[in-house]
């Protein structure tokens, strides 16, 4: 099965069963992977009223079609599972070279279901699988077991481990790899944490069977050759994502102070230039990339060791240090640093401690519940005692190891209207007051808000960012591109910042795989695990779908208070009035529920007949659904 290891392992944690099947070629030519592959196992296989962090729940490890693959760039992995954040469709990716490693090793998926009786490690070498005991390894914190491991195992070995947070079952908890690498959105480590997996360790020295090698190699260096001078090359080598942060910070979109403001006035002591003076080690590449967008950097503190973490890259600068009020870099990558440690998303991470800092500059929660410390804005000593709080759920930490939302819940006293989250899932580092289509792909989006969903800051200014109107059937474009790259399990930003373009990726797989698949039809697949999500997310949750999209009352109505969005905000009719027409571009009705005819067009009618039978399903729209449902309305600039 060219493209592929050829074997998918499903293992019982409970019994200790490994049972290996060839992998099904239909279900990985319909499904591609990664993405793909968790929408359909988790829609067939978990029951609607299990608990995420329950036995009932299932851990998906899946690559994806290129992954492994040279060509720009297989670097990637996902994880799935029902997410504790959000109580739906969870998939998480990330780099480095774990997911090559694990198809050399010949798996192309990986299902974990039940619970094992005590913790455990995953164990493969090649053709050995073997559950482990975790003993002397639980407890320890991400960074510092991956190098025990290491050491224990041997340095040719790649190794994915969750820290205290997804052992403790913190909603926000990451897996991470490469030192630095993370899974880091919805949630994926607590579940790893309550199946007692404490980490999985890969070692794969087979080969990878190619379709047409030549053309693959022909391809890849004709894009190697071209992008090595594209301009946008030497600032991503040289910052990274870091290089972002003025770039937002003139747009009026950077989140300071728990988004109370778009606008950080101390933005330069904290970006990429500052990051690259003063804490630089080395830059850091994902398996098979020229690019090398990691930063390997050193924190300096005085009182407080030395710490070394890959980043921090613009969500972490964005959410930790624009949202927290830093004005130290060095404080932002130590902050980078315990998060990656003790297993937290830096991103929903950071967002939560704003959202707490907030709460205390409020009044809300007080020294009395933060055993008689402070925390107070952009103090790295408050930071670190409450994030240590969260991670034991000590106090009041219990409250906040539920995120914003699940915090908000608990504290009452209208705290969800400065929750900047939706669906349980915070925001990503861009404040969407001027950005309304920003603002549409967080609340629709079907894992809660992430820019990797659909990213819109360049569409709304090219738009207009005080236009409403025409700006959903492009955020349904960007909703079905974006994702492409995680069912195909390749580095996006080859697409996105060097113009390699999708037909290119798509021309890869063709070589590589020898299907005969073209874009449209990936478009299709894409459009088909959307639409799947979603009825999976209603069949969980409830319906209407419209009450589930629903942006946080800061962002609709409390205008930003000054810098370059000073005054705007989007407003609750305008807000409205987008979603009706995002409901119309997709063949959703009104209510946002899909419909029968859609979810046939796209080949997946037992949903449609799931959602009938709890009364979900959408009304029949009165013209017929559209014939695009966006895929053809690529905007200019992405
Ligand atoms: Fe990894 Fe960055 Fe290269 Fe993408 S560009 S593969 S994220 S190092």
């Amino acid at each position: 099965m060219d493209g592929f290891g050829g074997t998918t392992l499903r293992i019982n944690l409970a019994t200790g069963e490994i049972k290996r099947t060839p992998t099904d070629p239909a279900f990985a030519r319909e499904w591609m992977g990664a993405r793909g592959f968790v929408s359909k196992l988790l829609y067939d296989e978990v029951p609607r009223d299990a608990d995420p962090l329950g036995p009932d729940n299932i851990f998906i490890v899946a690559p994806g079609v290129m992954t492994g693959s040279f060509s720009p760039v297989g670097s990637k992995i996902g994880f799935g599972c029902i997410s504790p954040a959000t109580n739906g469709h969870a998939d998480s990716s990330m780099g480095g070279h774990l997911g090559p490693e694990l198809k050399y090793a010949g798996y192309d998926l990986i299902v974990l279901e039940k619970i094992a009786p005590e913790a455990q490690y995953l164990y493969i070498d090649n053709d050995t699988v073997e559950l482990r005991s975790a003993d002397k390894y639980w407890g320890m914190g991400s960074i510092d077991l991956e190098k025990r491991m290491k050491d224990d195992l041997g340095e040719d070995f790649q190794i994915a481990t969750i820290g205290p947070a997804g052992e403790n079952g913190i909603v926000f908890s990451c897996i991470t790899h490469d030192f630095g690498r993370q899974a880091g959105r919805c949630g994926v480590g607590a579940v790893m944490g309550s199946k007692r997996i404490k980490a999985i360790a890969v070692r794969g020295t087979k080969s990878l069977p190619a379709h047409d090698l030549d053309a693959m190699t022909k391809l890849t260096c004709d894009i190697i050759e071209r992008t090595k001078t594209h301009p946008n090359m030497a600032p991503w080598q040289k910052y990274g994502t870091a290089f972002f942060v003025g770039w937002s910070n003139e747009r009026g979109c950077f989140p300071t102070k728990n988004f109370q403001k778009t606008y950080h006035e101390d933005w330069k002591k904290i970006d990429g230039e500052r990051l690259v003076e003063e804490c630089l080690v080395t830059h850091k590449a994902c398996f098979g990339c020229w690019m090398n967008c990691g930063k390997y950097s050193r924190a300096r503190i005085p009182g407080k060791p030395d710490t070394y973490v890959e980043g921090p890259e613009y969500e972490t600068i964005a959410l930790v240090g624009g949202s927290c009020a830093f004005t130290n870099i060095h404080h932002v990558a130590y902050a980078n640093y315990l998060l990656d440690n003790l297993g937290m998303d830096t991103m929903s991470g950071g967002s939560t401690i704003a959202f707490a800092m907030e709460c205390y500059q409020r009044g809300i929660i007080t020294k009395d519940d933060l055993e008689g410390n402070e925390l107070r804005w952009g103090n790295i000593d408050d930071f670190e005692h409450f994030l240590r709080m969260i991670a034991a759920r000590r106090g009041i930490g219990d409250v906040f190891a539920r995120g914003t939302k699940g915090a908000a819940e608990s504290l009452g006293q209208d705290t969800i209207a400065f929750a900047s989250q939706a669906k349980g899932m915070e925001f990503s580092g861009y404040d969407t007051r001027w950005y309304p289509a920003q603002l549409l792909s967080y609340c629709t989006s079907d894992i809660g808000a992430h820019h990797n969903r659909s990213w819109t800051i360049t569409t709304d200014i090219e738009l207009g960012r005080e236009n409403y109107k025409g700006k959903a059937p492009v955020v349904v474009y960007l909703q079905h591109i974006r994702p492409l790259f995680d069912t195909w399990s390749c580095c996006r930003l080859f697409w996105g910042e060097l113009d390699v373009t999708p037909e290119e990726h798509v021309e890869t797989i063709r070589h590589l795989t020898g299907w005969d698949v073209t874009l449209d039809e990936c478009f299709l697949v894409s459009e088909k695990i959307w639409n799947l999500n979603r009825a999976h997310y209603l069949e969980r949750n409830g319906g209407p779908g419209r009450k589930h999209d629903v942006a946080p009352a800061r962002h609709l109505s409390e205008p930003v208070p000054d810098g370059p969005a000073e005054g705007h905000t989007v407003g609750a009719e305008n807000f409205e009035a987008m979603l009706d027409e995002y409901y119309a571009a997709r063949g959703w009705d009104r209510d946002g529920n899909p419909t029968r005819e859609v979810l046939d067009v796209l080949g997946i009618g037992f949903a449609a007949d799931d959602l009938e039978k709890i009364g979900l399903l959408g009304k029949p729209l009165p013209g017929g659904i559209p014939k695009v449902r966006g895929q053809k309305l690529k905007p200019k600039a992405m």
